[in-house]
Parts: C-alpha cells; structure tokens; sequence
C-alpha cells in the first residue's frame, strides 16, 4: 500500500506539472498520447479511491485567464473517455450494452478529433451572442471579439432557431502553422511546439488583430442547446442542421456506423491522417440516437456515450550523429541534428531542429544521444526528448558563423544568435530561394539545388541578376543535366514571375519582420511602387508615417529603415523595379459588386438559398432579406410574394435565376 501511494504521488505531481506546460504556457514536453498513458495509469491504480487522493489531477483544463470575461457553461464542457486500441473501444460499447440492456444493434457516429481548442458559441434568435473557450469546463473565457475574426465564423444565421449553443473546434490548419513557427524562428522567438499551442495562443490574446493575422479555422461538431422550435434527434442529425444553418462541418465523417465500421473508418484515416491539412489525434465514436445519449447520460468526468480512440504518437527513437548549425536568410543560426535515418509515420526522417541553443540547454542534449523525434504533416521534425544520455559532453555554442566565419551576435530579448555580415554567401543564396519560393515571386522552375548550384559557379549573385540568366544559356547548357527543353521552361517561368503584386514584392526582399501580413499592409499603404521609391531616401518621414498605420509595429518600422538606409538595398530595389511589374495595390475583397445590395426569394430550383447567398457574399454582395429602395438586385425565383412586388414598385433590377447564374458564371 505504502509503495501504491507513492507511485500515485508520483504520477500526480508529473501530471500536474505537465497539465500546466500544456495549458497556462502553452509549451509541452511530452504527446498527447503519452500524457493520456500517464493520466490512464494513474487512474488504474487509483482504482475507484480517487476521493481519497483528491481530484486535483482529473481537472478537465485550464484555469480560465483574468485577461477574460468570464462565462459558466450552463451545460459543462466535459472531456472525453480515451481508448488507446480495439480492446478498449470494445470495452466501451460492451458497458454501454450493459448499462441499457440493449441487445440491438448500435449505431455511431464516427467524427474525426480536430487538435485544437474547443470552444461554444451561443446565438439568440439567430445573433451571436457570445463566443467563450471551454476553460476548465465549467467557466470559461469570452473570447467573442477574436473569433469573430476566424474565416466564416456565422454572425448571423439563416432561419435560425430562437436559441441554439453549439460547440466545436478552433484549429490553425498545418500549413499555416508551418509558416507561423517559420516567421518564429526567423523572428528569432520562440516557436510554438504543436498546432493546438498555436492555435490557442492565436485565439487567448487581447488584441484581435493577432488573431486575424493568424488566419484560424473552426468546425462546428455539436448542437449544446437548441430551442423547441427545432426538432433534432440524433447526432448525425445535428451535424446536417448545423451545416444548414451556415456552420462549417467536417465533411469528413460516418453517420449510424456500426462499431466495426467505426474502427475500419479509424484505420482508413489513420493511415492518410498526414494527406491532411490540419492535426488530428483521433476518431470520436458518439452513440448517434440522442433519446439514448440521454439514457447513459455522464459520469462526473465525461459522457458515457462517447469515446475518444487516440492515434499513436507520431514519433520515433533515433540517434544523433552530429549537431550542425544553419544559417538563415535573416541570418539567424539554427542548429540541426543529423540522425540515423528512421521512419516516423511513413517518411524518412535523417535531420531534425533543435531551434535555438536555449532549446539544446533545455533538452541537454549532445551528440551521440538518443532521443525522440517527432514529425507533424510537412512541419520541421524536431527533436523533443532525450531518451539516453550517450556522453556528458556539452554542446558548445558556436562563436564564428558556420558559412564566413564572422563572429555571431546574441540580441538581449531574443534566443536567436545571428550571423550579421551582409555578403554572408549561405544568407544570400537563402534570400535568393526565399525570393523565387511560391509565397514570393513563385519562380517555379527554379528551386532550391539549382539556385545553390548557380550560385556555386556565379552564374546568380544576387536578386536581379536572376533576371539575366538567359544570357548564360551556353555555360547552363554544357552543365550535365540540364537539356534545352528545361532551360527555355526555366526563362519562361522566369519572365512570367516578373508580374508580381505589390505585397509579394515587399515580402519576396526578405526584410527582418516584414511577413506576409505587414507587407500586405504596407502594400495598402504606399498603393503603388513609385510611392514607396518616393520616400525610400527620407527614412525619417517613412518612420514617423508608417509609425501609425495599424497592424504595423515599431520594430517593423525600424527593420525596414534599417534595410533602406543600407545604399546597395536601395539600389537593388531599384533594379528589380526595372525589371519587375508591380501591380498597383488592390483591395484584396474588393470586387465590382462589393456593397451592393442583394435579395432573395420565391423557391429556387437549381442551387439552394444557402447556396446561392454564399456564392453572393463570395462575390462582395451585401445580402438583405428585405427590399428597400437601397436594394441593387432582387433575385426572383418560383412562387415569389410581396418582395418582387415591392421590388417592382420601388425600380429594384429583378433577375431570374438563370440570369442570375449567368451573372455569377462571369465572375
Ligand atoms: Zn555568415
């Protein structure tokens, strides 16, 4: 007994500590996966007793932040009940057989567990009231004014019930979490460790516009509350009404699936889970006729007619070989472990990020060790843990940059340390691919080998020079490998990248903190090139202006001062604006019906309404359910009533709907 309560206190204190690395600093060390081993194991041993210990560790979250209002789940938010292989998922409909004594068969529904942060939403007479987090699943933190900013997340809905409460996931979907902990590491801070921590620390921050910046998603799973106005019997039925009413659903799921039909659905994803764009860590098997949902109804911890069956972690053991370090575009180094070459879900793992030197410190990791590795999708594998120390060696941090040996500097806030010499060949090749990648230019014949390759014979120097190549079509040529065919492909889409927008522009020069978003924002600034070489020479006034535009930050602002002050940047920005085209800006939503007003009615027959407001939206349209003298379009379909009449009256320009098909087939 005395050893069992040691062990207990053991695996609370680890689970306490890790609960906390999960949800108050968003930075874990350990999966998912292996964090619900922990808490099974303990709750194994506990065994019934858990009064006796206290309940501290089944805490379903987090304390929701003071930075939050805070709002009661009248209806708790509870966690699910994990099932870790087929035993236990058999286990489960085996006690919800005995708990109804039910000898029929069941059905489920079978839905895939987004990795993100659950959140509730409720609207009154179709209004969004309030959107709040799912905290520690009885209180949690309004974060109305930040999700709102998500992508078709519904302020209003379509013939709405009276009240509704739904729940779902926010998620950041992998290729935007990709370039996020990108423009981390480049920042020189801290990267996010998993798509969950970043999506959460996009949705849990005060200023909105980070959230936007973040561009999240959601899927709405489940219908909380609704009022009698709307009749719903089951789950399958709820995910149809939420998708009517506007919500975006996951398409992806089984409707009044039998058990085994659950699993086999679980091993057909499992086996493409990496295909697709967002994490998951599981399928959720939810008892599909609610009147028996009611019956099992919940334990203190989570419902009984739903049950989580967790994927296995993607990650692998391996061995580090050496630590080598990289030097960016930007010039920050980061340090890479080569590893014995493993498989972790289906590809080859032979390198791994170790980030930064804090991280190395942290992980006290050296070469020689064993460690794990994990891998999400296309993000970087990285290196998590140390299983078994090899040596006591120490990894040194380098003093002299690996690529032309200046000596390295350590900014005081951040954990980057950065090569600062401006002809360092490894960052200019870097801003070279940076430049032609698809986010910039999208130079697509020229990629990464052949630029390092060119680069090595002098055949590129620098950006503009790219634009010359076809003058080195003999020595391109004679090179191995490279045929006539290939070369004329490469000019050709060398000469179609020279069309390019404002905003790829500024963020193809690879100017410290000048993303994606700021540089769209710049580009709204200037409008067009001419203005912004206008001012390019008076840093100070650019600095005073662009100081107050909204959604850039000071040291955005003094990055690129800096970049413009140097004399060889301004005349390279003056090359490439000979040789480039540079779209003026446009307003990125802005289309030749943006702010006018549409209206529907009377039944259409070849798309539905929901359909046909969408497309409307997608187009700038302002969609209004009734006709006033402010009204542009009515669209009239069969058996219309007052509306067309008012629309006659009042000179409204009146479609069929095949005009308006033909309208929107323009477009
Ligand atoms: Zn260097």
């Amino acid at each position: 007994m005395k050893q069992k309560n040691k062990e207990i206190s053991k695996l609370k204190a680890e689970i306490e500590k890790h609960n906390r690395l999960y949800y108050s600093e968003n930075s874990p060390e350990i999966s998912d996966y292996d964090y619900d081993l922990l808490k099974k194991k303990l709750e194994n041993l506990l065994a019934g007793d858990e009064d006796l210990f206290g309940k501290t560790y089944m805490e379903i979250g987090y304390t929701p932040s003071n930075n939050f209002a805070k709002i009661e789940h009248k209806i708790p938010m509870l966690s699910l009940d994990n099932a870790f292989d087929e035993n236990d998922v058999m286990e489960f409909e085996k006690k919800i057989r005995k708990f109804l004594g039910h000898d029929e068969d069941l059905f489920y529904t079978a839905e895939l567990k987004i990795d993100g942060l659950s959140f509730c939403a409720i609207y009154k007479n179709g209004i969004l009231d309030k959107v709040s987090t799912r905290g520690d699943g009885k209180i949690g933190e309004d974060i109305t004014k930040n999700a709102i900013t998500i992508d078709n997340f519904p302020q209003k809905l379509d013939n709405p019930p009276e009240f509704l409460e739904i729940r779902g996931e926010i998620y950041l979907s992998r290729s935007n979490f990709e370039k996020l902990i990108q423009t981390q590491i480049e920042n020189g801070e801290k990267p996010f460790a998993n798509s969950r921590n970043a999506a959460s620390g996009s949705l849990r921050v005060l200023d909105s516009q980070i959230t936007k910046n973040r561009n999240l998603s959601y899927f709405a799973y489940n219908i909380a509350q609704i009022s009698d106005d709307f009749a719903i019997q089951s789950q399958s039925e709820s995910l149809e009404l939420l998708k009517k009413l506007g919500f975006r659903v996951n398409d992806v799921f089984l409707g009044k699936a039998k058990i085994d039909e659950c699993l086999k659905f679980y091993d057909e994803i499992n086996k493409k889970r990496y295909e697709i764009d967002y994490d998951i860590d599981g399928i959720v098997y939810k008892v599909d006729e609610f009147i028996l949902q009611n019956r099992l109804g919940n334990t203190s911890k989570s419902p009984r007619w739903a049950i989580a069956h967790k994927f296995a972690g993607n990650y692998a053991i391996s061995q580090i070989l050496s630590i080598t370090n990289q030097v960016g575009r930007l010039g920050n180094i980061t340090p890479v472990a080569n590893l014995t070459p493993i498989n972790i879900g289906g590809v080859v793992v032979s390198r791994a990020t170790l980030h930064n030197y804090d991280e190395i410190a942290r992980l006290g990791v050296s070469d020689g060790d064993l460690v794990k590795v994990t891998r999400a999708g296309d993000v970087v594998p990285r290196v998590v843990e140390v299983i078994e120390k090899k040596s006591d060696k120490i990894t040194q941090i380098p003093q002299n940059c690996p690529c032309c040996n200046s000596v390295l500097v350590k900014d005081e806030d951040l954990v980057a340390i950065k090569c600062e010499n401006p002809s360092c060949d490894e960052q200019i090749i870097q801003k070279i691919i940076h430049f032609a990648s698809k986010d910039a230019l999208n130079i697509e014949g020229l990629g990464k080998k052949q630029i390092e390759r060119f680069y090595d014979l002098k055949i590129i120097t620098d950006l503009p020079s790219i634009f010359r190549l076809f003058e080195k079509k003999e020595t391109i040529l004679s090179l191995d490998r490279t045929g006539e065919k290939s070369f004329s492909n490469m000019i050709n889409s060398i000469d179609k990248a020279k069309n390019t927008s404002l905003a790829k522009f500024f963020y193809s020069l690879s100017i410290r903190h000048i993303g994606e978003t700021v540089s769209e924002i710049l580009a709204k600034y200037f409008q067009n090139i001419n203005n912004f070489l206008n001012q390019i020479t008076n840093h100070k006034e650019m600095y005073e202006k662009l100081k107050n535009v909204d959604g850039i930050g000071e040291k955005m602002v003094i990055e690129l001062c800096n970049f413009i002050k140097i004399e060889s940047n301004v005349e390279m920005i003056k090359k490439l604006c000979e040789i480039l085209n540079i779209a003026d800006y446009i307003e990125k939503n802005s289309t030749k019906y943006s702010g006018m007003k549409i209206v529907f009615t009377g039944t259409l027959t070849k798309m539905t309404r929901q359909e046909a407001k969408n497309t409307a939206l997608k187009l700038g349209f302002e969609v209004s359910s009734a006709v006033s003298k402010n009204t542009n379009f009515l669209v009239a379909g069969m058996d219309c009533g007052s509306k067309l009449k008012d629309a006659q009256n009042l000179g409204v320009k009146i479609l069929s709907e095949d005009d308006w098909l033909e309208m929107t087939k323009m477009q």
